[in-house]
């Protein structure tokens, strides 16, 4: 029985994970090339981006692991068959990444530290006035694994956090709860910063458009650590040019890399990161991964498994 790595990474990637892979599942057979394996011998896939149809024809697979934290892209891949388990990476050390991700923007956004930045660029020096943490209301977005590890960093350093989610799930302490599609509108206009935390689903697809940017505050911010495809993009730069909202912080895009002649490049209102808010951690996602596979291997329940009809 063989355990296949199934993923889009480049050799520097390979390199990464394939020891760590290795060295977590030392009993296990591991298998970059499909074709090193009959069809029936493959009973996991661990995955990261899979080439599509990477999964097809494996009649004895009973997992796959995604490599990932979010699951959008191997759920809209219709040749990835949809009555194995599919478990998605959950690891505290991708929430640390993410709430410190979280925090940079906000004190950039707070202390005007993102503004400076461009001044330097430009040769000014000019002094803005202190905004304090507790005169800045921040909003996140979806309170699952990223999102309560950005709100809990945010209520320590101070301020008002509104969490927003589908259902009332775990408490954080520090942090006012908002539930459900009504009471979104009522969250956006007492939001200065906006940090997206959703996943992508069919309901948070283009969530941000120009009618929802429009409920926020003049002057508010855009924080997108979530997914691309929850921006309009050309709602929110029409936002930015109007002067209705301040900055976007922007860790992805509907298409990545960013492509070169994107305005977000050069806008001088959009601070770029290249996808890298909370990546996944080579060492500790082994381990993970391997905790499922020996759950397999001793009959348990697999953990952090996807809520196909839900989208995440
Ligand atoms: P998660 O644990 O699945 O949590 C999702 C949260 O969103 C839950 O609180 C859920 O509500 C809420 N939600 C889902 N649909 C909703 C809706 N229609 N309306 C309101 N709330 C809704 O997800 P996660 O692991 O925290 O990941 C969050 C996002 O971060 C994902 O998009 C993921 O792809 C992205 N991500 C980005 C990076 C990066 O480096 N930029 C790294 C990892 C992950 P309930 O609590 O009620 O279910």
């Amino acid at each position: 029985m063989a355990i296949l790595v199934a993923a889009d990474f480049d050799a520097d990637e390979w390199a990464q994970w394939w020891p760590r892979l290795q060295a977590a599942l030392p009993n296990e057979r591991l298998l970059r090339d499909r074709d090193d394996a009959t069809p029936s011998e493959i009973e996991v896939a661990l995955v990261a981006n899979p080439p599509i149809g990477s999964l097809d024809g494996l009649p004895n697979l009973r997992l796959i692991q995604s490599l990932w934290a979010g699951v959008d892209r191997l759920l809209a891949d219709v040749s990835v068959p949809a009555a194995v388990p599919l478990a998605r990476m959950v690891d505290p050390a991708m929430n640390e990444a993410m709430a410190q991700t979280a925090l940079w923007a906000v004190l950039g956004l707070q202390r005007d530290f993102l503004d400076y930045a461009a001044q330097q660029r430009a040769g000014i020096w000019r002094q803005r006035p202190l905004r304090r943490a507790d005169e800045l209301s921040v909003a996140v977005l979806g309170l699952g694994q990223m999102g309560r590890a950005v709100a809990r960093r945010l209520a320590q350093h101070g301020g008002r956090v509104l969490g927003w989610s589908r259902s009332a799930s775990v408490a954080v302490d520090g942090v006012e709860r908002h539930i459900g599609a009504e009471s979104l509108p009522a969250v956006l206009a007492q939001a200065q910063v906006v940090i997206n935390l959703l996943p992508l689903t069919a309901d948070t697809r283009g969530l941000f458009d120009a009618a929802t940017l429009a409920l926020l505050p003049r002057g508010a911010s855009l924080v997108n650590l979530a997914r691309g495809a929850h921006v309009v993009e050309a709602d929110l730069l029409a936002a930015l040019d109007t002067g209705h909202l301040r900055r976007a912080v922007l860790d992805v895009f509907s298409i990545e890399p960013l492509p070169a002649d994107h305005p977000f490049w050069r806008h001088p209102s959009v601070t770029v990161l290249p996808h890298v808010a909370a990546p996944t951690d080579p060492c500790s996602a082994a381990t993970i991964a391997a905790r499922n596979i020996a759950a397999l291997r001793e009959g348990r329940r697999f953990e952090n498994l996807v809520d196909r009809a839900r989208g995440y």
